[in-house]
């Protein structure tokens, strides 16, 4: 099926097939069953070079842009795998990069580069605070060389298949800033370290098998090295991550959409009910071309997104909006390629019902589509703020 972009970045797209090819539907299968973690197939990728796509050549990465980042992300689910397992390391690089020190630069990324360490996690979430991430109550409090991490996170990644982890906390009270995206701090955690120290993990159970945890900080004390850039500036940090985070997403689900169109166009060619093909019907040809369609369009403003992020130009309205069409259009069509497997549909063998779980995640996570709509409301349009 030709669609938009499946003629460009080809020596990529044919690279990440291939490694996806030796990992077929029943590991995927798998690994949901099980509820494991993907560790091989996350290994391969990081020995084919793929998890270290983002970090410039001389600290031993490919030195890509996050376009080039996004199709490593589409090709793997769409070629029904789930990046959900490995895009922290990529929404997190730009981070690190682009406001780390050429110290912090120099001792992780080469080592990041060479696979000896993963920066699969970013704990942001809180439970008590939500989306209002503002209002977050970890506090981090500098006492010499240390910074002393109190509080709790929610929902987050990949925590015990990484050995860093970039944690927002506050240090300065948000009653003695001028602005509530002020006196937010960023810090890189070593993971191991940290559980021995301070940090307690709760693994969370969840619908869709993606590993996640609530983390208790109880006195965890990190060296005042371990600050990304200027105490207070986090916020604005972080944005970079979330940014990235928000159109890789976007390309994950526009991957699972032409993975859906794909699945239902093939079945409904092929069933026959009535005596011919139930895709010769338009009440199930209408709702498979509309997802397409949605899709497609979704696409388009994932390059735009991704475009302004590799050109360092403001990128929020765009991110925010590719990840709402895209988390939409794949959801429309994991919704047709359901109904139109009929009964199958339900069957694990299909992966249909396992990447349907997967793909409704990103109507609520990493932001939620109201949130999506709140934002382009206030900062596209310019409607008064609600909140
Ligand atoms: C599987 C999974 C993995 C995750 N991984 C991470 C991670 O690695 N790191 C991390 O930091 N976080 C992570 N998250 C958290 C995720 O980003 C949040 O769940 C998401 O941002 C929504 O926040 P919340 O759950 O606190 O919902 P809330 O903020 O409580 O909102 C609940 C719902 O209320 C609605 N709502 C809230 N406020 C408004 C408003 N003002 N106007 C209109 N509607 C509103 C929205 O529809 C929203 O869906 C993960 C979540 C899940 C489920």
């Amino acid at each position: 099926m030709q669609n938009i972009g499946s003629d460009q970045f080809q020596d990529i797209r044919d690279a990440v097939r291939a490694l996806c090819a030796e990992f077929p539907d029943e590991y995927h299968r798998k690994i949901d069953e099980q509820r494991g973690y993907p560790e091989e197939f996350v290994n391969a990728l990081t020995r084919a070079g793929w998890m270290a796509a983002l970090i410039p050549e001389e600290y031993g990465g490919s030195g890509l842009g996050l376009t080039e980042a996004s199709v490593i992300m589409e090709e793997i689910n769409r070629a029904g795998g789930n990046s959900g397992a490995c895009h922290g390391q990529m929404y997190n690089m730009n981070t690190l990069i682009r406001h780390g020190s050429e110290e912090q630069r120099q001792k992780y990324l080469p080592r990041i580069a060479a696979g000896e360490l993963r920066l699969q996690s970013m704990g942001v979430t809180e439970p008590t605070t939500g989306t209002d991430t503002t209002r977050i109550k970890t506090t981090a409090v500098c006492k010499g060389d240390r910074y002393v991490i109190n509080g709790q996170k929610v929902w987050i990644s990949r925590v015990q298949h990484s050995e860093l982890m970039i944690l927002l906390a506050r240090t300065t009270p948000l009653a003695e800033v001028k602005k509530k995206t002020e006196g937010l701090s960023i810090f890189i955690v070593d993971v191991k370290e940290a559980m021995q120290k301070g940090m307690q993990v709760r693994p969370i159970l969840n619908m869709v098998n993606h590993e996640t945890n609530e983390l208790f900080f109880d006195n965890l004390e990190i060296p005042a090295e371990n600050l990304i850039g200027e105490e207070g500036q986090g916020f604005k940090y972080i944005l970079t991550g979330l940014n990235a985070e928000r159109t890789l997403i976007a390309a994950e689900c526009i991957g699972d959409g032409y993975w859906f169109v794909d699945r239902v166009t093939k079945y409904v060619s092929e069933r026959n009910v009535f005596g011919r093909p139930i895709g010769q019907n338009q009440g199930v040809q209408f709702p498979i071309a509309e997802s397409f369609i949605e899709v497609e369009a979704a696409n388009l403003m994932r390059f735009e997104a991704c475009r302004r992020y590799d050109a360092q130009e403001p990128c929020g309205a765009q991110a925010n909006m590719a990840k709402y069409l895209a988390a939409k259009a794949s959801w429309e069509a994991a919704n047709a390629c359901l109904q139109f497997h009929g009964g199958f549909g339900f069957a694990c063998e299909y992966d249909i019902e396992r990447k349907f779980r997967e793909t409704r995640l990103y109507q609520v996570a990493p932001i939620s589509t109201n949130l999506i709509l709140s934002y382009v409301a206030e900062h596209v349009l310019g409607l008064p703020r609600s909140f």
